[in-house]
């Protein structure tokens, strides 16, 4: 089940909204309640793009039992314009397509579904920009 940190966040997490320092303009995603940068607490709710660059990512092939269907599958992690960054998964492309820099978007799309309870995760995942 996922935890009570992930229900929680499901409001920014719709919204993809970050969090930036006001004392050193670090930006993070999901916002946090200190900045990992400099310690300052109290960072500010920004909106982030819902499009961004590939900065690093890795082809997963042993996978977790829920998504072991979809294995062979890209991660990245996505740098928004804003400097936050977010690992996601790539859809919409073979691994083998995914490149340093490449322009993704962010689309919002079931993640997957929680066994027998059928309770559906969703998030952002990325799709190579068109
Ligand atoms: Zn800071």
């Amino acid at each position: 089940m996922p935890s009570p940190r992930y229900w929680r966040e499901i409001p920014a997490r719709y919204r993809l909204e970050g969090g930036r320092c006001p004392a050193c303009g670090k930006v993070t995603y999901p916002t946090r309640r200190v900045c990992p940068e400099c310690r300052h607490e109290g960072m500010e709710a920004i909106a982030l793009s819902r499009h961004g660059r590939v900065v690093t990512f890795t082809t997963i092939h042993v996978a977790p039992t829920e998504f072991q269907m979809e294995a062979p599958y890209p991660m990245a992690v996505v740098e928004t314009p804003e400097g936050a960054r977010l690992m996601v998964q790539v859809a919409d492309c073979a691994p083998d397509d995914v490149k340093l820099g490449l322009e993704v978007a962010l689309e919002f799309r079931r993640i997957q579904r929680e066994g027998r309870s059928g309770i559906l995760c969703y998030g952002h995942k990325a799709v190579p920009a068109r």
